[in-house]
């Protein structure tokens, strides 16, 4: 019998209860099996495995601490956008990642690298319109300073979308209060070791 949607994921805490990331039922039953993980909450819903009938996992806590990483994350268009929540940083406006561009802050015939430090996504119209010049030249402001993503903030933040009842008092309060702009758990500039 399929698990419902609503039940189908599992947040993993680490040892000292820092929300880690999101698995499913089958990962988080494996992790409690070989002892990995103990079960800290469960959803009112069960599944049948096998000849037992087990209430499904809402929240794990894994036997031990995750480490955290400084900028792990690969740079690429795809990872700016995320960082960047899909939207321009210039407008304010959020697109489909077919609409967004990479924009130089400085611009690379300034010397400006394509790095964490000086790519933000850009709509077109706004690159267009910012061309070869400084957010300053142009007139335009940046709204976020690009940076190195977070990336465990934003792997746990990414994956949480819209997180169970279950999850709540698991979560940082900025976290569960949060819109959709600012949906970012913040562990500081560390990122994960995930193994
Ligand atoms: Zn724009």
């Amino acid at each position: 019998m399929p698990v419902p949607q609503q039940f189908s994921r599992v947040l993993a805490l680490d040892k000292s209860w820092r929300p880690t990331y999101v698995c499913s039922w089958q990962v988080a039953f494996s992790l409690i099996a070989k002892g990995k993980a103990k079960e800290e909450h469960v959803y009112d819903a069960t599944v049948r495995t096998g000849s037992s009938e087990l209430y499904i996992p809402a929240v794990i806590v894994l036997n031990k601490d995750v480490k955290w990483r400084r900028n792990k994350k690969r740079f690429s268009a795809h990872a700016v956008y995320e960082r960047d929540g899909n939207t321009c940083q210039y407008c304010g406006q959020v697109f489909p990642e077919s609409k967004l561009t990479q924009d130089h802050v400085i611009p690379a015939c300034r010397g400006g690298k394509r790095t964490w430090d000086n790519i933000v996504a850009a709509c077109l119209k706004c690159n267009q319109r910012k061309g070869p010049r400084t957010p300053a030249e142009a007139g335009m402001t940046v709204l976020n300073w690009p940076c190195p993503p977070k990336m465990g903030s934003f792997a746990i933040a990414h994956s949480i979308g819209n997180p169970p009842a279950e999850w709540l008092p698991y979560l940082p309060a900025s976290e569960v209060n949060s819109d959709a702009t600012s949906n970012m758990i913040d562990f500081g500039a560390d990122a994960p070791d995930m193994d």
